[in-house]
């Protein structure tokens, strides 16, 4: 069948009891367009663990902040349309603002622990715009399965903190990182690299990469990260926001080795600030 193109939110629902009243399980993947080879990877997962695929594309207003890149975040519908198509999504969720928000919208949803440090430090409402579209979202397509990337580590955590605290029932699948080549991130803010930028913005993944590996195999990791930093800066990068070891799950900064780990950084490359994760594994060099 077509893909299905679907503007309001009472449209999304119909499509979503149709699909649940044959028996048939749905899954969703919520982007904000502008899709890459990253994006396309959660369509697969999501294909691969229901009958039915559900994609949204929405920018929303309510995660940028006052100084960021709103306006200017890329808008392509044709191309996305096109690429969802292809990759065999059923549904595309494609709502105006206006449809998510009314005039005198103000519910939000807030967790304060895990959204209050890294990204949510740098990005002050972040992550409460981020958590309250997504049960928006939830709530409209009502999905079994929704997949989120890697890519956005601290947001995935989120995510499955929110499903779990308010009962959504929704099984949370997170994906790997989609790179390039030379180990960039792949990202639909990489169009706003410059020449110049884009061959320093592989510093970032490479100095993951190193330090993961140092801290895996013994190096003190006030050791491995101060080297990272320097790496990056080296590299031509301009400030490092952060680059912390955390817990895996608690998003908790780590002094020392412990359980489940993940290297996060977010730093800023010309005008672009770039984030990425890897997972620190010891004994593994
Ligand atoms: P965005 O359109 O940036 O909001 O991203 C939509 C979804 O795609 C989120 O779950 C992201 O984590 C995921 N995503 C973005 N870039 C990548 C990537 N390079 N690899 C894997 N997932 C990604």
């Amino acid at each position: 069948m077509a893909m299905q193109l679907l503007k309001t939110a009472a449209g999304m629902r119909a499509f979503g009891q149709e699909a649940r009243s044959r028996g048939l399980k749905i899954s969703f993947v919520p982007t904000m367009g502008a899709l890459h080879a990253g994006h396309l990877s959660l369509v697969e997962l999501a294909k691969n663990h229901a009958d039915r695929t559900v994609a949204s594309i929405f920018v929303n207003p309510t995660q940028f902040g006052p100084n960021e890149d709103y306006t200017h975040y890329p808008r392509m519908e044709r191309e996305d349309m096109e690429k969802l198509e292809q990759a065999g999504v059923d549904a595309v969720f494609l709502p105006g603002t206006a449809e998510i928000y009314s005039e005198d919208y103000q519910t939000f949803v807030t967790l304060p622990k895990l959204a209050g440090g890294l990204d949510g430090a740098f990005r002050p409402g972040h992550f409460d715009g981020v958590a309250s579209v997504l049960a928006k979202l939830f709530n409209i397509v009502g999905p079994d399965v929704a997949v989120f990337g890697e890519k956005d580590y601290q947001q995935l955590q989120i995510v499955r903190r929110m499903v779990a605290d308010l009962h959504f029932p929704i099984e949370i699948v997170g994906a790997p990182v989609i790179r390039e080549e030379d180990g960039l991130a792949m990202s639909s803010r990489n169009r706003y690299l410059s020449e110049a930028d884009r061959k320093v913005a592989p510093a970032m993944y490479a100095a993951l990469h190193t330090a993961a590996k140092r801290i895996g195999s013994g190096t003190p990791v006030a050791e491995a990260l101060r080297a990272a930093k320097q790496a990056l800066l080296s590299a031509g990068f301009g400030p490092i926001d952060y680059f912390e070891l955390v817990d895996a799950a608690t998003l908790a900064p780590l002094n020392a080795p412990q359980g489940a780990m993940r290297l996060l950084a977010a730093a800023h490359v010309g005008t672009t600030r770039l984030i990425d994760n890897i997972a620190v594994i010891v004994g593994r060099p």
